[in-house]
């Protein structure tokens, strides 16, 4: 069957099918470490490369491969290789791609520690890390002309502010400066959107978040072209930051269920977000589906991969009262769950400032838009009237 041609929901469900010789209709879980061979002949050719097939867990296993194979059909990427976090497949696009002396520029709204592994690991090695603002299009064009990077790295929507960053734009100068564009996608997954499709090279996935998407466990991925891949595949079989096949199949069985999350924990998304504006106490909403959003119109243009533009399922909001208010609103909420994570069916909220975002400097909170009575929520998949009901005994609290 040629999947190519079929739906994302039809991919995400069979694409990396993997069956057995007993026929077992869900994709077999293959725990071993080690695979044996026929002969010495067979091992040698194994290790060749000579003849395909796997070898040791670390860099060939059927469950990671099948985990692989969906992600990159979604992706719409030739290749993906899996990693054993988010963090992991940052470090791993690190490794693969720089040296010393070589310089990067990256968005300043990336995940916290996308940002302190740049600049405490990374940095570390002799290459100059330089930040940039998501949405300062300008400073981007002077400081990559000025410091030429191997790379150029962004997450779009940013967090927790959801702005937006033009993937098509940045791709545009990375390549005029004989640079790469890297993409963090995880907010949006290749549901909401497919960067490789607007020019980026390599696209980055925390698959903990959506694409696994009930919490369950920790994993990660690259995607891009097969010779890009070939360098990070390279890294992931000697340094073996790799994903176990556990995870990849509880990731597997996740994927199946992505694109109909996906579009419900937007729509919920919207829907609380229109409803949370009207609330006394908000003093404001942030999120790129409201149509008075400054990056809406490229959200929607940016977010649409099969027709309706899917805005994602996190939202911010700032509360009147500061900090006080934040916290005793959160200690009110008996459905949301007061976590870091995000992309869960179980929804979660978190007070930045004091949490994901409270390493940056107080100029950067400021410039960032992170205040004391901000609060960030990753909207699952429970009723609204429920998720409102909760949320009102915070705000009347
Ligand atoms: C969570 C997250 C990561 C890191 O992924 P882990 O699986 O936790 O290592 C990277 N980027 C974004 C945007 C994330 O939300």
């Amino acid at each position: 069957m040629d999947w190519e041609n079929t739906a994302l929901a039809t991919q995400a469900i069979r694409v990396g099918q993997l069956r057995t010789e007993f026929g077992s209709h869900a994709e077999p879980i293959f725990t071993t470490s080690s695979f044996v061979f026929d002969s010495a002949e067979q091992a040698a050719a194994r290790f060749s490369g000579e003849q395909p097939g796997c070898i040791y867990s670390r860099f060939t296993n059927p469950t990671v491969a099948a985990f692989e194979q969906r992600l990159a059909a979604l992706e719409g990427a030739e290749h993906c290789v899996a990693t054993a976090s988010g963090m992991s497949a940052v470090l791993t696009l690190c490794l693969a791609l720089l040296k010393q002396g070589d310089a990067v520029v990256c968005s300043r709204s990336v995940f916290g520690s996308t940002a302190t592994l740049m600049n405490q690991i990374v940095a570390k090695f002799g290459v100059s890390v330089h930040w940039v603002d998501l949405i300062d299009f300008a400073r981007w064009q002077e400081v990559v002309s000025e410091v030429k990077p191997v790379f150029l790295f962004v997450e779009s929507p940013s967090n927790p502010l959801s702005e937006i960053a033009d993937i098509q734009q940045l791709a545009d100068l990375a390549h005029q400066n004989d640079s790469l564009l890297v993409v963090d996608n995880c907010f949006c997954t290749p549901v909401a959107q497919r960067p490789l499709q607007l020019g980026a090279d390599i696209i980055i996935h925390s698959a903990t978040k959506f694409i696994e998407g009930q919490g369950r466990i920790i994993g990660g991925a690259l995607c891009g072209s097969a010779q890009l891949m070939e360098s990070m595949f390279a890294i992931v079989r000697s340094a073996g930051p790799s994903m176990s096949p556990f995870n990849a199949w509880v990731a597997l069985k996740g994927m199946e269920t992505l694109a109909i999350r996906m579009q419900a924990q937007s729509a919920a998304a919207l829907t609380l977000a229109l409803w949370l504006r009207e609330q006394v106490g908000v003093k404001r909403v942030y999120y790129s589906g409201l149509p008075d959003h400054p990056y809406h119109a490229l959200a929607a243009r940016q977010q649409s991969v099969s027709g309706a533009p899917i805005f994602g399922a996190v939202l911010a909001f700032e509360v009147e009262g500061g900090q006080a208010k934040a916290w005793s609103l959160m200690n009110q909420l008996e459905i949301f769950s007061i976590t870091a994570n995000l992309g869960d069916v179980k929804s979660t909220i978190t007070h930045p400032i004091t949490t994901t975002h409270h390493k940056l400097s107080p100029e950067d909170k400021l410039r960032a838009g992170i205040t004391e009575g901000l609060l960030r929520i990753s909207v699952g998949l429970e009723a609204v009237a429920d998720l409102q009901e909760d949320l009102l005994r915070g705000l009347s609290a």
